[in-house]
């Protein structure tokens, strides 16, 4: 059992994504090329924004958006602590300060009181601007944004909307990278929309910022590509990738995303009565990025893990450690927060495979499994 099953995805995919693959090799424009630009187009009519601005993965998508509001030393920006590194590395390597809330156990995502908290302590300090809110759609499901908007818009602060998982994910009938003043995704391959290498995508309502964005993203260009005017990177999605994800995007909303949230379901119908399943809140639903449970403790969940893996079934424990624990933010201020949260969900989560292919046998194997343990 895989999983998350890539394989089965390609063969399913196969005869549309060779056709595709090939069309860019015969035209050889493997740069720039007009897939770009018609993925750019599908993508921000699905999500919901005026512009798409595609770009080499979903970390530098968090970078881009952070340069083009000007964001650095001195500044605060505001993460979870239970998110991959890149949620925060990206504020870090921007020379602004991450500073961390902890998250609701339900949903996994970012505590808006633990918000509001440091967010006050960061003023009363007084030594960082607070400028931004990073919002994780972690696993899947939309942040809390009727309650994060307000608190953003009390404090005059950003959202960048990390939907990097969230993809797919609907909050009353918007779709995740629609939530953001900025919001970037990740097309990264066991991401919710993958390609078959690296790439990602900002998006945006705002004019102004799409233009920056764009010329961020090469190099800093004007109006051409060797007239200069900022200091950029090179973040480029390329035509391939555009290619392999125009199909993928098509069977994603016509059946991929259906079929896993059904699937999610049978887990959830399935481990409710003995396991913490995930909680999607009225009015949400989740892109899957993972499907998650909570076990009582550490041992409980090194046991089912265990189980799993002796019967051939693979389960992954994302993350380990929350962000303030992190080596690399050793010596950070944590604003009194403790993270009970994050630390108690570090020690009890797993995920389970979940894709649109998983075979209701391979599920219920699953399922079985956890039960025999707990
Ligand atoms: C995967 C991921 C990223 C980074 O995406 P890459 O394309 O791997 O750079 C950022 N944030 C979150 C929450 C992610 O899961």
């Amino acid at each position: 059992m895989q999983f998350r099953d890539l394989k089965r995805q390609y063969q399913a995919l196969k005869p549309g994504i060779d056709e595709a693959v090939s069309q860019v090799l015969e035209a050889s424009s493997y740069i720039s090329g007009r897939q770009v630009d018609e993925l750019e187009e599908a993508l921000a009519e699905y999500v919901g924004m005026k512009h798409c601005i595609s770009c080499g993965n979903g970390t530098d998508a968090l970078t881009l958006a952070l340069m083009a509001w000007n964001i650095g030393e001195g500044d605060a920006v505001f993460v979870p602590d239970f998110t991959f590194f890149a949620s925060a590395e990206t504020v870090a390597f921007q020379g602004a300060t991450p500073v961390f809330t902890d998250i609701l156990e339900d949903t996994f995502n970012m505590d808006p009181d633990s918000l509001e908290r440091v967010i006050q302590a960061v003023q009363a300090e007084g030594k960082l601007t607070p400028r931004a809110v990073v919002t994780v759609d972690l696993f899947g499901l939309p942040a809390d944004y009727g309650r994060i908007r307000a608190i953003a818009d009390k404090y005059g602060l950003y959202i960048l909307e990390d939907a990097a998982q969230g993809f797919g994910g609907t909050y009353y009938g918007r779709r995740a990278g629609s939530f953001g003043d900025i919001a970037a995704t990740s097309f990264f391959p066991a991401k919710p929309l993958g390609c078959y290498g690296v790439g990602g995508a900002v998006f945006t309502n705002q004019d102004e910022w799409a233009a920056l964005l764009k010329s961020y993203r090469v190099h800093g260009k004007g109006s051409d590509k060797y007239d200069n005017v900022r200091v950029g990177i090179n973040s480029r999605l390329d035509t391939i990738q555009a290619a392999v994800l125009q199909v993928k995007l098509k069977a994603f909303k016509d059946y991929e995303l259906a079929d896993t949230d059904a699937t999610a379901a049978k887990y959830t119908e399935g481990l409710k009565d003995c396991v913490k399943v995930p909680v999607i809140p009225e009015g949400l639903s989740s892109g899957w990025a993972q499907y998650s449970i909570l076990l009582k403790d550490e041992k409980e969940r090194g046991e089912v893990q265990s189980y799993l893996k002796e019967n051939g079934v693979p389960s992954m424990i994302y993350y380990q450690r929350g962000m303030h624990q992190q080596t690399a933010f050793k010596g950070y201020h944590f604003y009194g927060e403790q993270f009970p949260v994050t630390l108690s969900v570090c020690s009890r989560v797993l995920s389970l495979p979940l894709c649109p292919y998983l075979t209701d046998e391979d599920q219920q194997k699953v399922i079985r499994l956890i039960r025999e343990k707990v």
